[in-house]
């Protein structure tokens, strides 16, 4: 695949200066956009309102969407992994989660990620390049694609890499698909997950986009949060907390914080007094992840009993929080997993 225009990168407007430049009127654009992304319409050949020159001609110039299926998992619990062919043959993955009447899409940003926390899988090998907003969209658009019958309703940013560190086409990636020409999923049904930059988050709130925050939080003590995720010791969590509370003031929303529970390492009664004590007065709830358990790691998901434990210490201080149900276990869904097995 050569270097041409992709349809899933642009807005509306975008798109119209590039068929208004081949000599079209404007309103192509418009009927372009509904062939791809409310027919889920993957080839210019098939967009019978327009004609078969135009159809050649687009076919020449542009492409609908930047990334080719290489192969798919369906987990028992219908969860669906996708590995997706780059034009420059780099492999990245995407994860479908339909539910009876909603379906979830879990999105990358990037090829490998550069922030190296010790449970994750996608910084095993560190970052080899950022997604563009074409790439990002394109996992949408290829899902829905094979998934015609069951309606996409919400977009979470937690896949390989750290969306805010591929700022502007993650950014960029989040119009298109709120963007009622486009995908049209409102802003509150599309989240982006964080190991946590303070810049960027504060960037976030600049944009006036509804979107959802989560934070990875998984440890609230900097020494142990250190040792999981380094990006700590750089952004220490004084520093994250201070920027989260800038942030829910201004935006008026919650942010949830993401706590993947390990067994002994940060599941303990101290670091439930910790959580607690950290979160008190901080308008959120937190997210609790089971450890997708890696092979060459070492680190185990928490007993029954000691999550019982832990969620009575937050009851009493009145956090609030939810538990995220386990699904695609039994295909390696959590982040960078597959890929990491595809690769060795
Ligand atoms: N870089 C972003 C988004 C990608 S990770 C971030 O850090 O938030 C999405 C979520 O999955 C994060 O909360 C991350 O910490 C968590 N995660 C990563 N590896 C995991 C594993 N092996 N088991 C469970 N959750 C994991």
């Amino acid at each position: 695949m050569d270097k041409k225009i992709v349809v899933a990168g642009m807005l509306l407007p975008e798109l119209s200066e590039v068929i208004t430049k081949m000599g079209e009127p404007g309103f192509r654009a418009k009927q372009i956009m509904e062939w791809v992304f409310k027919k889920n319409t993957l080839s210019f050949e098939r967009m019978s309102n327009l004609s078969a020159a135009l159809r050649q001609s687009l076919d020449a110039s542009m492409q609908v969407v930047s990334l080719r299926e290489s192969r798919s998992v369906v987990s028992a619990d219908k969860t669906v992994k996708y590995l997706f062919q780059t034009r420059d043959n780099n492999v990245i993955e995407s994860v479908f989660l339909p539910e009876s009447k909603r379906a979830t899409l879990c999105l990358s940003t990037q090829v490998g990620c550069a922030f190296g926390c010790t449970f994750c899988a996608s910084g095993a090998n560190g970052l080899a390049r950022d997604l563009s907003a074409d790439e990002i969209v394109s996992q949408v658009l290829l899902i829905k694609n094979a998934n015609p019958d069951t309606p996409l309703t919400n977009i979470v940013i937690m896949g390989m890499g750290e969306p805010l560190a591929n700022y502007e086409q993650t950014l960029k990636a989040v119009r298109i698909m709120n963007s009622p020409d486009c995908i049209g999923i409102a802003a509150r049904k599309i989240t982006i997950s964080t190991c946590g930059l303070p810049k960027e988050i504060m960037r976030l709130v600049k944009e006036g986009i509804q979107v959802e925050l989560s934070v990875s939080l998984h440890a609230a003590d900097d020494e142990l949060r250190t040792s999981l995720m380094p990006v700590n010791k750089k952004y220490p969590l004084f520093e994250l907390m201070n920027t989260a509370k800038e942030y829910i003031r201004q935006t008026n929303r919650i942010i949830t914080f993401e706590y993947v529970l390990i067994k002994g390492v940060n599941d303990r009664k101290e670091d439930a007094q910790r959580l607690a004590a950290l979160l008190s007065r901080i308008k959120c709830k937190v997210n609790f992840i089971t450890l997708n358990e890696l092979e060459d790691r070492k680190m185990f998901t928490s007993s029954p009993k000691e999550i019982e434990e832990f969620k009575q210490i937050l009851d009493k201080r009145g956090i609030h929080y939810t538990f995220r149900r386990k699904r695609g276990r039994d295909i390696q869904a959590a982040c960078g997993q597959l890929r990491m097995a595809h690769s060795s």
